[in-house]
């Protein structure tokens, strides 16, 4: 039941999926109804289109989704029009006309399991007892459950971050998974300020956000891709980091140029190198790449999840000390953490509007890899 019902259409637009490796289908669905006192209704205003929505789509993510059809995007924004009558004290804040990120993972999570209880990360990052991205009896929304490609969604109060003033809804959507995996990727890898990090995929969606995010946290940035428009679109940010085509130039050679510093004192030339490389690519060579750039005692940060794996050369765990860890988006916490030093630093993606009515082409832009981020931006007509 909502509270302050406003007046609503009965039925909204939906791209929905009927089924694997087919093409969005526009219908008018009923608009969802709230069912639990954490719910909000919000109206959509931007959803952006990520990796994950094509490997859903491709049947590459087993159990998701959940049931045909779907409605898919996982990182979206919009605004508040009702709540339950009976709202949770986390839901009772927010008022019909807030502005909010949703990041569709960890909707109702089970508040019971290990993880809802005690999230493994640092105090200062999780979330209150509870509430978990980790829970695996959570729903996720765009990837098990119903996303943000359609006028208006419920979402969990306990998923969402205000949007900070100045920050539009078709800026703030990208980074409500690309933005908050790599931010929370980067914190977690725990650099100090001055220590050398590398991004391979830096022309990538989110690579180019990492890419900004890394260099306003003080951190001596190499960003790594081999296509040529990703590249550019990388160099074109103007971020200071160092660009590298990975086509023609030798990871080997990169590390040994290294000069990073640990506690503002410059490393002997025996342990050049970077202190971490985040890899985005889902794809070997990316990986070996990334692994080569780092220094002995380097950590190899592992996001995006190829069916097959990546191989890794137990010399360069054992000998060299590699450690190879990996990241999942990250907590409400960070969400919040992560939007504010977005606004504050201008940190944004590099985007492309279409129409909710032009999903496919979208897909078939995407389908082009030419970096940057692809947002429905649902003022467009
Ligand atoms: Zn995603
Ligand atoms: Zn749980």
């Amino acid at each position: 039941m909502a509270s302050q019902a406003p007046e609503l259409p009965f039925t909204m637009k939906a791209q929905e999926l009927h089924a694997y490796n087919t093409p969005y289908i526009l219908r008018d669905v009923p608009i969802p109804k709230i069912m639990s006192p954490y719910d909000l209704l919000i109206k959509i205003d931007a959803a952006s289109y990520c990796h994950t929505d094509a490997v859903v789509t491709a049947g590459q993510k087993p159990g998701c989704p959940s049931k045909f059809p779907h409605v898919g995007c996982h990182e979206f924004a919009g605004t508040v029009i009702a709540k339950h009558a009976g709202a949770a004290p986390c839901a009772r804040t927010f008022q019909p006309g807030d502005r909010v990120g949703v990041v569709g993972c960890a909707y109702h999570p089970c508040e019971e399991c290990d993880e809802c209880l005690s999230y493994g990360g640092p105090e200062s990052d999780s979330d209150p007892p509870g509430y978990s991205v980790y829970c695996p009896h959570a729903g996720n929304l765009g990837i098990t459950l119903d996303g943000g490609f359609q006028e208006y969604a419920v979402v969990d109060a306990r998923q969402v971050a205000v949007i900070p003033t100045g920050m539009s809804a078709a800026e703030a959507a990208p980074l409500m998974c690309a933005g908050v995996t790599i931010y929370a990727a980067l914190k977690k890898l725990g650099l100090e300020r001055g220590q050398g990090i590398g991004i391979i995929g830096c022309g990538g969606g989110l690579g180019h956000l990492g890419l900004q995010f890394a260099v306003k946290m003080g951190l001596d940035v190499i960003g790594v891709d081999n296509a040529d428009r990703p590249l550019q679109l990388a160099r074109e940010l103007n971020t200071g980091a160092r660009i590298v085509d990975a086509r023609s130039e030798e990871a080997a050679d990169i590390a040994q140029g290294v000069n990073s510093t640990k506690g503002g004192k410059p490393r002997p030339s025996g342990e050049r190198g970077l202190d971490a490389v985040i890899v985005l690519p889902e794809s070997q060579r990316a990986f070996d790449y990334g692994v080569k750039l780092l220094r002995n005692h380097g950590k190899c940060m592992v996001i995006s999840v190829p069916t097959e794996g990546f191989r890794f050369s137990a010399a360069d765990v054992v000998l060299r000390d590699i450690s190879i860890i990996g990241s999942l988006v990250g907590s409400n916490r960070v969400t919040k953490e992560m939007l504010e030093f977005a606004a504050r630093h201008q940190v944004k993606s590099v985007s492309r509007s279409f129409p909710l009515t032009g999903l496919n082409d979208l897909v078939r832009e995407y389908e082009k890899g030419l970096g940057g981020k692809l947002v429905i931006d649902m003022s467009l007509r």
